[in-house]
């Protein structure tokens, strides 16, 4: 746990969130300010602070992206489909320093993103 991390602090439970999936290493809940019908946070248990500073050979994407698929046939948009996004550091958007993946869905996405 990384001291004053928001999702740490999920986590641990010292925040409370709307959880939609949990395993041993995963979680994941509703976006406190969605952007979309659906819009899920995915999350390592474990801090990481993005996708850059994964050591090789660590699991855990792997297991996030089973976790993205598990989700979004929960959530029904597995056939009409999804965005599935990590923003990292400044230029990419990241507010929250501990990697996640937004899935959001539920609508027509755009492209190109802002
Ligand atoms: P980022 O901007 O880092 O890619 O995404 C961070 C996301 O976390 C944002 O979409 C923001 O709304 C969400 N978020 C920030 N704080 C909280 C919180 O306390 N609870 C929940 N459920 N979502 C949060
Ligand atoms: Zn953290």
């Amino acid at each position: 746990m990384a001291d004053e991390c928001i999702f740490c602090k999920i986590v641990n439970g010292e925040i409370p969130s709307e959880k939609v999936h949990e395993d041993d290493h995963v979680l994941a809940f509703k976006d406190i300010d969605p952007q979309a019908p659906v819009h899920i946070i995915i999350i390592p248990k474990k801090h990481h602070q993005s996708i850059m500073t994964v050591p090789a050979g660590e699991p855990i994407i792997a297991q996030m992206l089973e976790a993205a698929n598990r989700i979004a046939l929960k959530m029904g948009i597995a056939d009409s489909g999804f965005r599935l996004v990590t923003n990292v550091g400044e230029d990419g958007g990241q507010t929250v320093p501990h990697l996640h993946f937004h899935l959001l869905g539920g609508r027509a996405m755009q492209w190109p993103p802002g």
